[in-house]
């Protein structure tokens, strides 16, 4: 099963897709921690993008395409895979197409989660990340279980990252409305696009996305 969470920074992509990679074994491919991973080691890639993301644009098509061209051809994503931050662009998603096409693979669904923009800069300013495992955690939303120590593996060094500022968070926002929004109708009009409620509970989303792919899977 081949998804793509679809939805405006700070949605709840990124806490899904960790949910649905556990319960499905899917793979969640995010375009933004490829991104930083670039930039930490200080790749070619990782140059050109750097002050891009830090001022919350959009890095350029050419580059993410490429990324997730390769990566999708690894064996680990046979089993499927969540697109998570990718496509953002009516370019990204028609090089989709194209390479999942050339490659005889297909999309089961693309979900949208709707959050409004108030809710999005309290989800983004209040978000940090377990430095050891990549859980995802929010100092109103979502603690830990035990004060400072992360629920998934123990570790107790967590990270925020450096985009995660109400300044930045103005361009992504921004970014989001005039380059991705843009994707909705594109797949709406191939009749694939699914809306789930974003403003709800982590829980309650997932049981949406769950109702989601349950339909596609007997659909489909
Ligand atoms: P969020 O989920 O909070 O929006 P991401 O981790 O997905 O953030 O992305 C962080 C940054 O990486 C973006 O602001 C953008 O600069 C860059 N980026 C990630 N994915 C893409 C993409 N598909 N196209 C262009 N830029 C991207
Ligand atoms: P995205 O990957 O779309 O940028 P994240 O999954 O990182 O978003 O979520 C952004 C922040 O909001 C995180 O701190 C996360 O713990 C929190 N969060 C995620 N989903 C919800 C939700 N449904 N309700 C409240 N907070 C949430
Ligand atoms: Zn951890």
């Amino acid at each position: 099963m081949n998804i793509i969470l679809l939805g405006p920074p700070g949605a709840g992509k990124g806490t899904q897709a960790k949910r649905l990679e556990d319960k499905h074994g899917l793979v969640q491919l995010s375009t933004g921690d490829m991104l930083r991973a670039e930039v930490k080691s200080e790749s070619e890639l990782g140059r050109r993008a750097k002050a891009i993301m830090e001022a919350g644009e959009l890095v350029p098509d050419d580059l993410v395409i490429g990324i997730i061209s390769g990566r999708i051809e690894e064996p680990d994503c046979t089993n499927g895979f969540i697109l998570d931050g990718f496509p953002r662009t009516v370019a990204q998603a028609e090089a989709l197409d194209e390479m999942l096409e050339a490659k005889n693979m297909g999309l089961d669904a693309v979900i949208e989660m709707k959050v409004d923009d108030q809710a999005l800069t309290e989800r983004i300013v209040g978000r940090y990340t377990c430095a050891e495992c990549g859980e995802g955690y929010h100092e109103s939303f979502k603690r830990p279980a035990k004060e400072g120590v992360c629920d998934k593996c123990g570790s107790t060094e967590f990270t925020r990252r450096k985009d995660d500022n109400a300044d930045t968070v103005k361009s992504r926002l921004k970014a989001y409305h005039e380059q991705t929004a843009p994707i909705l109708p594109y797949y709406d009009d191939r009749g694939m696009l699914k809306q789930v409620d974003g403003m709800a509970d982590i829980d309650e989303v997932t049981r949406q996305i769950e109702a989601v792919l349950a339909e596609a899977k007997s659909t489909g």
